[in-house]
């Protein structure tokens, strides 16, 4: 199956999901995979629950996580979700040469939409050079994000371990674009169609997307969730989410969203395509990813 790209249909609006690579998630810059996905787990239920979902405890030593940037072209405007990571990794900064393989030229893409300012979403707001890769887009982010990253805030209120690397590229990433910028400060249409949900907590001004079409809905989750087993136990939190307690409301609010919506759901780093529903349960949910084989 093509991991790079996949094309579906969203009412009368073209998608495509597009895999900007992949990061390894290895100790020691990173905690092991189940700490830095599950911090708050109790061990016992961590352990059984990851054995349902086939990953033997002992042997989770890494994590290789995808990374999905989405377009929706809507006839109108050509919207971009999240530029990647840029050259953070070996295996990332895939997204131009994905694009350019779709046929869609940095150019074209009108409006970049940034969820929020981590490294893997905004990391390819920039050229090798250091000018913007979508010299033609609107650049679009939620007002409190944009002032914690280019505020003392974050440098006071960040975690000291990966601090470093979050405000090296927040800093080099934000400004560079900051000539075409427009931050929003409520739930709004931020091109016809397509609309921002507040959903803070994983950073704080972390934002979701409810895309509309023709009666069907996409709902972009962004890293509302990190992992599929996310969805099955909300309550347990990532050691990279900012506001825990924030993060976990955020998480129920947005599950039963896409639940009650039955909307399609995208999530940034689970298996690509990425796309998936999520399913009500007698207790919490569960993520079922679309099917894509052929
Ligand atoms: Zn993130």
């Amino acid at each position: 199956m093509n991991t790079e790209t996949y094309r579906f249909q969203v009412g009368a609006f073209d998608c495509i999901a597009v895999s900007d690579g992949t990061l390894t998630y290895t100790p020691p810059t990173f905690p092991p995979p189940a700490t830095l996905l599950f911090a708050s787990a109790p061990p016992q239920r961590l352990d059984q629950t990851l054995r349902e979902h086939n990953i033997q405890p002992e042997q989770w030593l890494e994590w290789v996580s995808p990374y999905i940037c989405l377009v929706v072209n809507t006839g109108e405007r050509r919207v971009l979700v999240d530029t990647g990571a840029g050259d953070l990794g070996p295996d990332t900064g895939r997204l131009l040469r994905n694009l350019e393989a779709e046929g869609v030229a940095p150019g074209d893409i009108d409006t970049v939409i940034l969820t929020h300012g981590h490294p893997d979403h905004i990391g390819g707001n920039t050229t090798g050079d250091g000018r913007p890769a979508f010299p033609n887009a609107r650049h679009v982010m939620w007002k409190d994000e944009w002032d914690f990253w280019t505020s003392e805030r974050a440098e006071l209120e960040l975690d000291e371990h990966l601090k470093e690397v979050l405000l090296t590229i927040a800093r080099k990433n934000l400004p560079a674009v900051q000539d075409q910028l427009d931050l929003v400060d409520r739930e709004t249409e931020i091109v016809p169609g397509v609309r921002a949900i507040a959903a803070p907590g994983h950073t704080p001004g972390h934002i979701a997307l409810a895309i509309h079409s023709g009666g069907e809905q996409l709902l972009c989750i962004s890293d509302a969730a990190l992992h599929p087993i996310h969805i099955e136990q909300p309550e347990w939190c990532a050691v990279v989410d900012f506001a825990p307690e924030q993060a976990v409301a955020t998480r129920r609010r947005i599950l039963n969203m896409a639940a009650a919506d039955r909307a399609l759901v995208t999530a940034f780093h689970f298996p690509f395509p990425g796309l998936g529903h999520v399913v009500q349960r007698r207790e919490g949910w569960q993520w079922q990813p679309v099917e894509t084989a052929g």
